[in-house]
């Protein structure tokens, strides 16, 4: 299940010395772009957050981080931003070790990887446009850049529309696409989302996972870290599951592969039991959404 460990250059991060993109690896065989050896997180106090965490997730890749409250999940996403040191073991983004970077590298770690919260972190008195061009101009992008990306992702995202409102003219599920855009407008090659759909209805979640596979499908890697078992089992991606620290299963599940973003929308729809009003028919599972 797990990928060699081989180390991975840093394809998409740095490029080789002739300056040229490294080339295009075969399927089957990607280097991870994330992975954690033995990693043991204790924090101050004592408690043990993470216990001997290892985990490989290759480029590309679309997984779930599953588990209950305090399990640790969060905890391991802060530890790949590292924003968290970890007390014991390894983390290796594209194939460095981020424990021993130099601090002045980790800004440009950190904008190769989107990240989404559940409470969106929006500038409140910026517009959508404004909030996901500051992503941009913090990363020191050229005006033209931002006139041509800004517009595009927030397309993506299906803002076109509401492009000088402010957060608070937009409703949950708005806010988190702006957050999507925001995290995604410089295309990192890892994104990573905590709880994305925390605060939002089933429908509007599903609009949410929509986009995230999405974008999954331009080649960046996707975590989500989530609560929502019917969302999790109707995706049929690759499951991660958190138990008091540790992995207690790591599942790939195959299929669908090859759906666009329109069918698998409109799957998960229907096995939700969401008409094409948006209204919940059903729970086609006979179990509730939250965990
Ligand atoms: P999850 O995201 O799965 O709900 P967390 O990673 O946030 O879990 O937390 C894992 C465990 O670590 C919990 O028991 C939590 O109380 C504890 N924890 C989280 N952050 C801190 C902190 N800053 N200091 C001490 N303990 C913490
Ligand atoms: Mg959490």
């Amino acid at each position: 299940m797990f990928s060699q460990k081989a180390p991975a250059p840093m394809a998409r991060l740095r490029r080789n010395k002739n300056d040229r993109p490294e080339p295009v690896r075969s399927r089957g065989r990607r280097a991870p772009i994330i992975e954690l050896s033995d990693v043991t997180k204790v924090y101050p106090g004592g408690h043990m957050a993470l216990d001997r965490v290892s985990l490989s997730i290759g480029r590309g890749e679309f997984v779930f981080l599953v588990g209950p409250t305090g399990c640790g999940k969060s905890t391991l996403i802060k530890t790949l931003i590292r924003e968290l040191d970890v007390t014991e073991g390894s983390v290796r983004i594209a194939g460095r070790d981020i424990a021993t970077m130099p601090e002045k590298k980790i800004p440009q770690l950190r904008r190769n990887i989107g990240t989404v919260f559940q409470d969106f972190k929006l500038l409140p008195n910026r517009t959508v446009y404004d909030n996901v061009a500051y992503a941009l101009q913090v990363i020191g992008a050229s005006r033209h850049e931002i006139r041509e990306q800004v517009p595009a992702t927030l397309r993506l995202v299906g803002l076109s529309t509401k492009l000088h409102n402010y957060p608070d003219q937009l409703s949950g599920g708005e806010q988190q696409r702006v957050a999507v855009a925001r995290a995604f407008v410089n295309h990192p090659p890892l994104m990573l989302a905590d709880e994305p759909s925390g605060n939002l209805d089933p429908v509007t979640s599903i609009g949410i996972m929509q986009l995230l596979y999405r974008i999954n499908k331009t080649g960046t890697t996707v975590v989500v870290v989530t609560h929502d078992r019917e969302m999790v089992d109707n995706m049929r991606r690759r499951v991660v599951e958190l138990y008091e620290g540790r992995v207690v299963r790591d599942e790939v599940s195959g299929g669908y592969t090859e759906e666009s973003t329109t069918e698998f929308g409109m799957r998960m729809q229907a096995e939700m039991g969401i008409g094409a009003d948006g209204e919940r028919k059903t729970n086609g599972h006979g179990h509730s959404l939250a965990r």
